[in-house]
Formats: structure tokens, sequence, C-alpha cells
């Protein structure tokens, strides 16, 4: 936008633009000093030119009315009308008026607006004629002369005209020769330089810096031109400098970018194996504790909302303990693995077999009611009773003992008891109830009590005994 400026003409135009002003200011002045000055001149030669013919007319007047002599008298009219400002020359005698008259014809000069304004306009001059020869002198007549200054005035017009026109022109040329020569010596240099700033990009540095345009005289102007180069050096390498500080930045803004990424990569995988050993079993690699309980808790909630049913059951192996003191405790290792591979093959997808601890396992049957529960259990019961596990060349054969409890839904209640229908009910709306260690005691006694009834059996928890949580866990029945 800058180098679109035009800053060679602005400062010409103005320059020639002003010092024609002035310059025709000067000029009017003058003519103005001049036209006053002429007109003071040119008045002063018209009355003495007018009272010197009339003096030296007056004799021959004198004469004239002595001698009526009518002869003199035209030589003599004629003689004053050479002069060109008298228009008119009359003789008149004291006795008869007028005895000789001659007048100038109107269309021989013709008269202007300004004869009347200036130099006195048109005047009329009468001179008494005297005898000199009569004693006492007596007035024989006058002389009556009609001046007009139209020529007078044609001659200052045409002087004040060619006045003003030399003026003018001698004005112009010397503003047009002033302006000119100070462009060349001031202006042109300061707009060559003005142009260089404007186009050089001391930031660009693929290419050599531009030097200022050459200056023959070694005045301010080429000063100015080496301060601006020594500038543009000094931009120049600022600019570098920065360019060099920013690269430097986004490189390392980029390494450590690199880096976090790195480690957050890192991290993550670290925590997610960390999440997998914090849920898994080591040595069954099925989910433990932590990971069914919470799993647990998910289903109560839904429970809750959806009134979707969700039954536990709890599986202990019977005399493991003879178990190990027989055949080891690898032995017992080997069965546990087992068992929990059965259980994994035996369930479907979204039920999900647990080790709780030792020989204790558990499994979470979402959207199961008690009685499919009990079935299952009772299959599971039968298969891990028939199955035997390879150790060491014998094979190990083991019992298991099931305790079942859970949440029905609705449904499901139907076919419980009423009292233990609305004891169900009141625990559903038991917003701070304990309900997973809940479900968990009842499968833990209905266990307890296979175990006690012989072993290698499935019980259903009482849910009677609901109520007896009442203290342990706060909730309104
Ligand atoms: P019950 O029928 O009443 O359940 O009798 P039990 O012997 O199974 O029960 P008890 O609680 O008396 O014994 C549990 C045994 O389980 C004792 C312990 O040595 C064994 N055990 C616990 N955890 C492991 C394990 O990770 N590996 C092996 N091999 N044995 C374990
Ligand atoms: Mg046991
Ligand atoms: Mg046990």
């Amino acid at each position: 936008m800058l180098a679109s400026l035009k800053l060679g003409s602005t400062i010409a135009a103005r320059q020639l633009k002003y010092t024609l002003l002035l310059a025709v200011g000067l000029g009017l002045l003058i003519v103005v000093v001049r036209g006053y000055q002429d007109y003071h001149w040119l008045d002063g030669v018209y009355r003495q030119g007018n009272q010197r013919i009339i003096s030296s007319s007056v004799p021959v007047a004198t004469q004239v009315l002595v001698e009526h002599d009518e002869d003199l008298a035209e030589v003599m009219a004629r003689g004053m009308l050479n002069n060109r400002s008298i228009a008119r020359v009359s003789l008149n005698t004291a006795e008869d008026g007028i005895f000789y008259e001659l007048e100038r014809p109107a269309d021989e000069i013709p008269n202007s607006l300004w004869s009347e304004k200036m130099f006195g306009g048109h005047q009329t001059i009468a001179v008494p004629v005297r005898d000199p020869d009569r004693k006492p002198v007596v007035t024989i007549g006058e002389m009556i002369v009609d001046l007009n200054p139209q020529v007078y005035v044609d001659a200052y017009i045409s002087r004040l005209s060619w006045t003003f026109l030399a003026t003018m022109c001698l004005a112009i040329l010397t503003a047009i020769c002033f302006a000119a020569t100070s462009y060349f010596i001031f202006s042109r240099p300061i707009v060559e330089l003005g142009n260089y700033m404007v186009k050089a990009d001391p930031t660009d540095d693929k290419r050599p810096l531009d030097m200022p345009p050459h200056h023959r005289y070694d005045d301010e102007v080429q000063l100015l031109g080496s301060v601006t180069i020594g500038l543009f050096g000094m931009i120049r390498r600022q600019v570098g400098e920065l360019r060099k500080a920013r690269d430097e930045l986004q490189h390392a803004n980029i390494t450590l970018e690199e880096r976090v990424e790195q480690r957050t990569r890192e991290l993550n995988e670290a925590m997610s194996k960390l999440e997998v050993l914090a849920s898994t079993d080591p040595l069954t690699e099925l989910p433990n504790r932590r990971a069914y309980l919470a799993r647990l808790d998910e289903a109560i909630s839904i429970w809750r909302r959806r009134d979707t049913p969700v039954s536990v059951i709890l599986l202990d192996i019977d005399r493991f303990k003879a178990l190990n003191d027989t055949y080891g405790h690898q032995a017992g290792d080997a069965v546990l693995v087992a068992l929990a591979k059965m259980l994994t093959k035996a369930l479907r997808a979204i039920d999900l077999p647990a080790r709780m601890g030792g020989e204790e396992f558990a499994v979470l049957l979402p959207g199961e009611e008690l009685e499919g529960a009990m079935i299952l259990a009772e299959r599971l019961r039968k298969e891990l009773e028939k199955s035997s596990v390879d150790f060491g060349g014998s094979k190990l054969n083991f019992t298991s003992s099931f305790g079942v409890s859970g949440l029905p839904s609705s449904g499901g209640m139907a076919a419980l008891e009423p009292e233990v229908a609305k004891q169900f009910d009141a625990l559903r709306k038991a917003e701070r109830a304990d309900i997973s260690g809940i479900l968990y005691s009842l499968a833990d006694q209905a266990l307890y009590k296979a175990k006690e009834e012989g072993r290698n059996r499935c019980r259903l928890a009482d849910f009677k005994s609901l109520s007896e949580f009442k203290e342990v866990f706060p909730f309104d029945v």
C-alpha cells in the first residue's frame, strides 16, 4: 500500500502550486504599485500639456479677436486640435458671442466609460481674452476649450495591460524555474530515498539488502541514506536472531510434546495393566472379589431402577484341606484352576464367575430369578461332582456346596411369601442399605447350611432373615 503512494507527484505538485501562488501574488502587487505610479505620471503629463497649449494659444486668440481674422482663428484651432485631448475650441467675442468654433468629429476618438472617471473627466476651460493695447486693459472675449482625457485613458489601460502581462509572465517563469530547481536539488533525492525505504524489506534475509539510491553530493540526503541502510542492517540482524530463537523454541516444544505423549501412553498402559492386576485373581485368572462386588453393585442399581432381577451363587469346595493334605498344595491349586475353567465354560457370557478367596467362588447372574439360579447351581454341582482333575498320574475328584441368594423382580416376588415380598420392596426403597453385603451374607448363610446338612448340595437363602439386617443395615421396613 505504501509503495502505491505517489510521493514524487505530491511533493512536486505542492511545490509548484505554492510557488506559483506566491509569484502571482507578488506580481499582482507589483502591477498595482506600478499602475498607481503610472496614473500619477500620466495625470501630470495630461495637465501640463493642456496648460502649455492653452497658454501658448492665448496671444494668437487675442490677435484673432482684435483683427477679426477668421483664417488665423482656423489655423489656431486646428493647431490646438492636433492635441488629441482637446475636443472643441471656441472663440467668443464679448459683444456678438461665438466668433469661431471647431469641434473634433465624435467618431474620431470613441468615448469609453472611464473617460468620465479618470484624469478629471470631461472638462470645459474658459480663458478670458484681453486687448493689451488698450489702456486700461479690456476683456474683448473668451476662449472656451473642451477637454476629453480618452486618449490618456487608452494609453493608461494599454500600459497597465502590458505591465500586467509582462509581470505575470516573469512571475510564472520564475516560479516554474524555482520549483524545478528545488525539485531536482531537494525533492527528487528525498522521493527516491522514500521509495527505496518503502520497497526495501529488511526482514527478508533470503536476498542481500539493496543499497540506497546513488546520491552525488555529500549532504543531508546522503546522510539519511547511510542511516537508513544502517538501521535496516540492525533490523535484519534482530529479526534473524528472533527467528532462530523462535525455531529453537518450536523444536523444543515439539520434543516436549512428543515426550509428554509417550509418557502419557506408557502411563495409560501401566494403568490398564494395574487395573487388570487389581481386578484379577493371578492363579485362576478369574475376576477377584473386588471386581465381582463392583459388578454386583451395578446389577443392584439396575434392579432398583428397572426391576431387572439378579442372583448370586456362592460355592465352596468340600473338605479342600483334606485334599491339600493328601495330594499336596499344588494339587489343590490344579483343582482351583480346573474349577475356574469349568465355571467359565458352563456359564453364559453375561454371567460373571469370580474367585472370592481360598477355595470359595461366586457367580453373578444378572437378569436371573432365584428359581433359575437354583437350577443353574444344581447343574453346576452335578458337573463338578462328575468331573475329575488329572494331577501327577492320579485323578482327583471333589464336590462343592452352594448357597444361593438374589433380588427377584416384582414378578419373581409373586412366588415368595407376602411377608418376604414386602421386605424386598422396603429394601428397594432403602437408599443407604448395603444390599451387596446383605446378599453375600444371605448366600453365605445358605452355603453354611448346605455344609451343615452334609455338603455337596445347594441351598436357597432364607429370606425371612432379611429383617435381621435391620439393625446392621439401617433401612425402613
Ligand atoms: P469344608 O468342607 O468345611 O469347606 O472344609 P475345608 O477343608 O474345605 O475348609 P477349611 O476352611 O477348613 O480349609 C480350607 C483350605 O483351603 C485350607 C487351605 O489350605 C486351603 N487353601 C486355601 N487357599 C488355597 C490355595 O490357594 N491353594 C491351595 N492349594 N489351597 C488353598
Ligand atoms: Mg471348603
Ligand atoms: Mg472355605
